[in-house]
Order: C-alpha cells, then structure tokens, then sequence
C-alpha cells in the first residue's frame, strides 16, 4: 500500500530540502525523496550544493586563499615563513568533513522538523503518484496532495570531451583531486572554472581556461568584469577567449586539446582538465508518460511566476526551472512554494536575486548591468568609487576593485549595484536590501555608513551617481 503525504518533495538540495522544512514548519505531512549517494556510498541530503557544490568549492577556496596568502601576500605586512608547504590530502579531507557535518545536519533538521527522508529515484506519475527506485532495486509508491519537483542539474558534456573523471573531470571530480595538478586546463570561464580554477592556480598549478566567447564574464557587468579579469591575469590564470574547443584526447597521463582562436588552430597539453561549460536540468527519467508536466527546450520544467506547473497540485523549483541556477534561489523558491501549499502568500523576486563569484577578488552584483540598461533602453546614470580609496581596503591591503551604481536617469531608482573587491560578498546585500525596497541612489547616498569600513565603497558610489562623491574627483 502506498503511503499518503500532504507534500513529496522530489530532490533534497537547498531548493528541496528547504522546501520540505518550510512545509513541515506548516504543519503539513511532508516526505522528501532523494537519489544521492555520497563519497562514503551512503545516502546524501544537500543535493549538490552541500556534496559537490557551493559548501565543498567555498571550503577549497578558503583552504587556497590561506595559502596563497602565506606564499604571497603576507611580506608586506612584515610576516614571513619559510619553505611553506601544502598538504593535498589534509586540505580534501577539512572539506569532507565539512559536506558531512552539512549534509548530516540535514538529515538532523528533516528528524527535528518531522520530514520523512526516502532514498531512492523517484518517478512522478499521472495523480500525483511518485513511485520511488531504492539503491537495492526495490519499488515503492508514495501518494500526495502536492508534490515539488526539485531535481536540479547536473553538468554539461561536451561530446568530444567526455568526463572519465581521472584525467577528464567536471565539478566533482576538480573538488578532489588527490594532488595539485602540474597543468590544469579547464574549459569554460564561467561561475565553476573561475573559482576552480583560482583553488588550483593558488596550490601551484598552471592554469590555462579556455572560454568559447569573446567577453570575459558576460552576464557581469562588463565595467566589473574588465576589472576582474585585470586581477586574475595578474594572478597567473591564463584565461583565452573566443576560443572554440574541437578536440580533447586523453594520452596516457596528458590531455591533448586542438582549439581555434582569433589566431587560428592552437594546442595545448594538460595533465588535467575541468569541464566547466554550464549546467542542464536534471529532468532526465523523472516524469512517467501522462503526468500533463511540460519540459522546455533545454529539459527544465515549465513553470509559471509562482513555481506552478500548469498541473494540479505539481509544482517545480530550483535549479530544474528557469531562472538563474543559485542555491538561495531555490531555497527561496522552496520557502514560497510551500507558503503558497499552505494557504499564505509566497513569491521570489527574480530581479533582486543576488549574484556572488567567489574569486579573489570576489565578484557580487544585484540587479541590470550597463550592457542590458542600454540593450532595453532605459535611461540611466552610473556612480563608481574605487577600493584604492577606501581607507579601510588600503588598511587591509585589498585594494583591488571597485563599487559602481547604476539608477534610473529620472526617477534616481537603483537599477543595479556591481562590485569587484574583498568581501563583496556580504556587502552585495546592502544593495539587495534598498532594491527591495525600491530605493534610489539618493537613499543609498544619505545612509550613514560605519568608517572605516569596505561598505563606505558603497556609499561613495552612490553619491558618485549625483557626482558628489567626496573621496575622488566626480
Ligand atoms: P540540486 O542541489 O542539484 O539538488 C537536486 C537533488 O535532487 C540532488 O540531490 C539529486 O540527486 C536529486 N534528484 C534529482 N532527480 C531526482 C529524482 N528523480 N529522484 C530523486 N532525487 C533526485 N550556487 C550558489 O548559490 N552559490 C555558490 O557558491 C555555488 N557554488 C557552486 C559550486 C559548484 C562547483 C557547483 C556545481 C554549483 C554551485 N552553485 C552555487 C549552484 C548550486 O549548487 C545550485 O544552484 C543548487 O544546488 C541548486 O539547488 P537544487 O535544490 O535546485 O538542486
Ligand atoms: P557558467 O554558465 O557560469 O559558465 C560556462 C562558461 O562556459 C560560459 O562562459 C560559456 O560561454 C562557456 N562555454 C560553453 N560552452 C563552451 C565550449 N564548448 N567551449 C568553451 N567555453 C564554453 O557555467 P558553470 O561555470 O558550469 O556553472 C554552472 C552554474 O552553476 C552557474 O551558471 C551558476 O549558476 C552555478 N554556480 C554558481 C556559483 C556561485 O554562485 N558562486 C558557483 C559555481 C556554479
């Protein structure tokens, strides 16, 4: 007999499992059933998120930029090691023990929240019926009132480059390598080859990306990108653009890749190589014949502004659902589908949905970029201010980067906020914040930031905007 729940949740990443919390917090009956095997071949809450995802590259990059540091940036503050070394296995291990104690807190939260995990495939079938494959071969049917798909993505292969996942690896596979590779190639200068390849970069290895477009970093403002990419050639990341792969041969321990640039036909040798070049739905075997659930062109189920499939009590959330493929984006799609199940208000603002590329420096912005103000139109106006004239970044010896606003040329209302810099990360969120409030430069200007802090970046820029900025020349 199959068992009834008031909500199955399809897939326990951060859009899942936050999905299935926020319901049970409801007081509705949820079960949320998940397929990922961990490292241990045991059952993994998290998705890829917290395996093979956000937690374990933040992990690598924390691990590298201590190093880096050490090896680089520390003389100049009057401190000095000698013959520092970095060991591989320690530093896979830190981060494996850190995936466990997120992933296991999960499964703590589901037993505290009274969420009933399953493992196992699951299958959505016409009613709401989920029938669920075990590890063991083993079929069971759940029945629901609603169900949220929340089955995510998984990495893009590249046909004449297939993962073997020795020397050929995807995101997985570049988050623990037993030793730093002497020659790193990654293809794609996207989100993952930009902070995998900055890990490795940082440990000693030779870093070569190889991106298909001509712009660096082109969904970024390219204002910000330009000042990224400055940075991380200083760094040694040797980044070619508007390079086309053609070929990936693996020859005993190398990798033999043929590509065409600008130049014409090149070629370059690497002992490994990361493939990098986006992410598709992980919609594959999920819906049976008849469930009425569209897929679109790219595999992602389509939904309407509040996750709703267009059937009967089916919703669908996350990175399998348009939109941009972020963690806190689907866990905020999770927390308003299950608000809405429940009879509340729910809805997740796709325009203030907060962008963070984990490089040093780090890459963050909120909202339209020059390039789409200009594309769409809209009349605007720009502020900027340097970190080289923020005390605090000059204290800190981070003054790589900048702030820039974007608002509105006649309301003064913030279109974007975009920032290249130490820290950015958090700061990113203060202009989240005023965009959610709809507020202009002006409100940005008149708030009274804390000195000396990074965030006064953020303020000069706004009164850049109105060409009063007070630190710099307007
Ligand atoms: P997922 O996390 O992919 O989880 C889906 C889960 O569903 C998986 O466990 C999967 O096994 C399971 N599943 C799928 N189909 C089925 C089925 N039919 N039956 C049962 N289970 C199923 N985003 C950020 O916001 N910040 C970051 O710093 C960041 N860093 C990243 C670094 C890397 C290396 C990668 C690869 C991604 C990163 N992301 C980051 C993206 C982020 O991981 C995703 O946006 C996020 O995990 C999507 O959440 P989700 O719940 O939609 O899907
Ligand atoms: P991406 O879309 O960020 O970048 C892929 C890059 O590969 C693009 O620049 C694209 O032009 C390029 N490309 C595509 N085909 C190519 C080819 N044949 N040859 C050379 N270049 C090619 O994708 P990603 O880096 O794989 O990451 C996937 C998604 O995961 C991201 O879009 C992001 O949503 C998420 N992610 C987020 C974070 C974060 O928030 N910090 C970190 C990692 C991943």
């Amino acid at each position: 007999m199959s068992q009834h729940f008031d909500v199955v949740v399809i897939g326990a990443g951060p859009a899942g499992y936050v999905a299935a919390i926020r319901a049970a917090q409801l007081g509705l009956k949820t079960a949320c059933v998940d397929a990922y095997v961990g490292k241990d071949g045991k059952p993994a809450l998290g998705g890829t998120c917290l395996n093979v995802g956000c937690i374990p590259s933040k992990a690598l990059l924390d691990s590298s930029k201590q190093f880096h540091n050490l090896t680089h940036n520390f003389a100049v503050h009057g401190i000095s090691a000698s013959n520092p070394t970095i060991d591989v296995g320690a530093m896979i291990g830190r981060k494996d023990k850190i995936v466990k104690q997120f992933t296991g807190g999960i499964t703590m939260l589901f037993k505290s929240n009274k969420v009933t995990p399953v493992a196992g495939f699951a299958t959505l079938k016409p009613g709401r019926v989920v029938s669920v494959k075990a590890a063991d071969g083993s079929v069971s049917e759940l029945t629901a009132t609603n169900v949220i798909i929340a089955a995510g993505s998984v990495p893009i292969e590249l046909p004449f480059a297939k993962f073997d996942n020795k020397n050929i690896v995807d995101n997985a596979g570049a988050l623990d390598f037993a030793s730093t590779p002497k020659r790193l190639g990654v293809i794609g200068a996207g989100v993952i080859g930009l902070e995998l390849g900055s890990v490795w970069k940082r440990l000693g290895a030779e870093v070569t990306i190889i991106e298909a477009l001509p712009d660096f970093l082109a969904a970024a403002d390219q204002d910000i990108a330009k000042a990224a990419a400055r940075e991380f050639k200083k760094q040694g990341l040797d980044i070619r653009l508007g390079a086309k792969l053609s070929k990936a041969e693996v020859k005993g321990d190398e990798v033999h890749l043929a590509y065409t640039d600008a130049k014409g036909e090149q070629s370059l040798v690497v002992d490994k190589l990361l493939v990098a070049v986006g992410r598709r739905a992980g919609t594959q075997g999920l819906l049976a014949e008849g469930t009425g659930v569209q897929l679109d062109e790219r595999g992602r189920v389509v939904v309407d502004d509040h996750c709703w499939t267009g059937v009967e009590g089916v919703w669908a959330i996350g990175d399998c659902v348009r939109g941009p493929m972020l963690a806190h984006k689907g866990s905020e799609e999770g927390i308003a589908v299950a608000e809405l199940i429940a009879g509340k208000a729910g809805h997740v603002n796709l325009d203030t949905v907060p962008w963070v590329i984990y490089t040093e420096p780090e890459v963050a912005w909120v909202g339209k970029t020059e390039e789409q103000c200009k594309a769409e139109g809209i009349p605007y106006k720009t502020g900027s201010f340097p970190f080289a004239a923020v005390g605090r970044a000059v204290a800190m010896n981070e003054t790589a980067g900048m702030v820039k606003v974007i608002a509105h040329a006649e309301t003064d209302r913030l279109l974007g906020v975009h920032m290249v810099g130490a820290c950015v990360s958090e700061m990113v969120h203060e202009a989240v914040v005023a965009m959610e409030f709809k507020g202009s430069a002006e409100d940005l200007a008149r708030i009274c930031h804390a000195h000396p802090t990074l965030s006064e970046a953020v303020h000069e820029a706004a009164l850049a905007v109105d060409k009063r900025a007070i630190h710099k020349a307007n």
